[in-house]
């Protein structure tokens, strides 16, 4: 990766102390950076509440860009995302815009830092996809009781992801990374994060792999969490599990992160801007300092990296706290900053700073069309309709409709589970029915006109919403059966 280096030979670095409790914390890191030495300058830019107050829906103006395309790299605080007036995530909107496609979540014991778990030894690292799944931010109303959204999963998606956990846990000298997923109910989407985990594993053979199923993991990392290192999740499980992973080593107070991609990274706390705290000075600024510490190693400066992790790590232990976790002697955020520019130079006996190599980021081809089938065919159509007839009488419609088209009426299922032809069961069914429909001749290939016939007949009935092609590809379906479908 090139950095911006400066006329005074130092390497610039977007600086964006964003809402709430963010610019304390920034600021806080800043004066910790600066008084390291380390070759840094800043260029401060804004992003977040500020920006959508002044009408800009995306929260990230031009010059916060420009910025970022240019230094490629960037410390930022919390943003805060407004509730239901139309705006997307500012911090996901930054995330997107760089293809940060990675995001790296470690959490570790800290001397001086009691939890239920101290003395266990946690030390381990979620790697979170960061761009796709849920969080692609594909939703819709199909009718005016059922809203929907899109779980987008791709292979060059996991492979990139996959890929840059193993390389992560080369770079940290880490020795297993499991493969956390939901592939045992959405074989396509989360299969496909376990299909890539598995053969990619094989090209990291001094690294153990094991995959486990995403449930199974909260609960392991609940009651044994020492015994992971890496785990590698899509975008939403990993959103999840990180938060769960920084509780069981202080808090939110702790979580530091970077947003990884191959031009760009992005470092930034877990935690959000929690606007109760913002400008009392009572807040831990230790999850951004210790994201400006995986800054200072992703720009070389190892150093002042190690400097600045065994300064914090002398400071908790010698008893100087924030109020997160010292409910009864708590310093201010300020006099926590001080205490850590002082202990600079000092190391801790207890924690001792793990060796990093620079991460090698994985190289994937540019091509849109990543992966293609030798052999594909359309062999049916779901139909989603949305309808207040019961299962009975719109499968009736359904045959009758259907009549005379290239296409024959399958199954009709709700909320994935098939309700017509009837299995005799009780569902409770609601307005939103995918009616299934697939070739009469297994010969021919269907066409778009011969779909477009079928919606065109049921259109004059009914009110369908969405039309899902079923494809074969490489001579396996492309599709799901519904729960009871033979
Ligand atoms: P939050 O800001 O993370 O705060 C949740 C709670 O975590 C706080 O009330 C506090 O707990 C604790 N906490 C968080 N940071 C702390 C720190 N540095 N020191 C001490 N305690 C800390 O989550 P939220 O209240 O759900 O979200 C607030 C806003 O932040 C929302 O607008 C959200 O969209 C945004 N957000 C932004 C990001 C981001 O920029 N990457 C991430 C998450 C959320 P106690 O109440 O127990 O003291």
């Amino acid at each position: 990766m090139k950095f911006h280096i400066t006329p005074s030979g130092k390497k610039l670095v977007t600086l964006i102390p964003g809402d709430g409790i963010g610019p304390e914390c920034v600021n806080a890191t800043k004066m910790i950076i600066e008084a390291t030495g380390a070759a840094i300058e800043w260029e401060e830019r804004h992003a977040g509440a500020s920006i959508f107050k002044k009408g800009l829906p995306s929260g990230v103006p031009p010059e916060t860009i420009e910025s970022l395309s240019k230094t490629r790299v960037a410390l930022k605080g919390p943003l805060e995302t407004p509730i239901g007036f139309g705006e997307k995530s500012a911090n996901v909107t930054l995330r997107k815009l760089f293809e940060t496609y990675a995001n790296i979540r470690p959490v570790r014991e800290m001397p001086g830092v009691v939890t239920p778990y101290s003395g266990r030894g946690i030390d381990l690292v979620v790697v979170r996809e960061n761009v796709e799944d849920l969080y692609a931010g594909v939703e819709y109303m199909d009718t005016p009781g059922v809203a929907t959204a899109l779980k987008l999963i791709s292979q060059k998606g996991c492979e990139k992801i996959v890929r840059l956990a193993f390389e992560f846990a080369r770079s940290a000298g880490r020795k297993k990374v499991h493969c956390a997923t939901k592939s045992n109910i959405m074989k396509f989407t989360e299969g496909m994060l376990k299909r890539a985990f598995e053969s990619i594993s094989k090209e990291y053979p001094e690294v153990e792999s094991q995959h486990i199923i995403v449930d199974n993991c909260a609960h392991q990392l609940v009651k044994t969490p020492e015994q992971f290192d890496v785990l590698v999740m899509t975008n939403m499980n990993g959103d999840i599990l990180s938060d769960l992973t920084s509780a069981l080593v202080g808090g939110l107070g702790f979580a530091p992160s970077a947003n990884l991609g191959s031009d760009v990274a992005i470092f930034e706390a877990v935690h959000g801007s929690a606007p109760k705290y913002a400008g009392k000075n009572v807040i831990n600024p230790t999850a951004v300092l210790l994201s400006g510490v995986m800054l200072l190693r992703h720009l070389g400066e190892f150093e002042a990296a190690g400097k600045i992790e065994n300064a914090v790590m002398v400071t908790l232990e010698s008893g100087v706290r924030t109020r997160d976790i010292d409910k009864n002697n708590p310093v201010s955020t300020t006099a926590f900053t001080d205490a850590i520019i002082k202990n600079l130079g000092k190391k801790s006996d207890k924690w001792k700073v793990r060796e990093y190599k620079p991460i090698q980021m994985p190289q994937v081809s540019l091509s849109p069309d990543y992966v293609k089938a030798k052999s594909r065919k359309v062999i049916g159509a779901d139909i989603f309709v949305e309808s207040p007839l019961g299962p009975d009488a719109l499968g009736k419609d359904m045959e009758q409709i259907s009549n005379g088209t290239a296409l024959a009426l399958k199954i009709i299922s709700n909320r994935g589970t098939k309700v017509y032809p009837s299995m005799g069961t009780i569902t409770d069914c609601i307005d939103q029915y995918r009616c299934r429909f697939f070739a009469r001749s297994m010969d021919k290939e269907l066409t778009d006109v011969d779909i477009a016939e079928l919606s065109k007949r049921i259109g004059s009935k009914h009110r369908w919403v969405t039309i899902e092609k079923l494809q074969d590809f490489d001579g396996a379906p492309s599709f799901t059966k519904s729960q009871g479908e033979d």
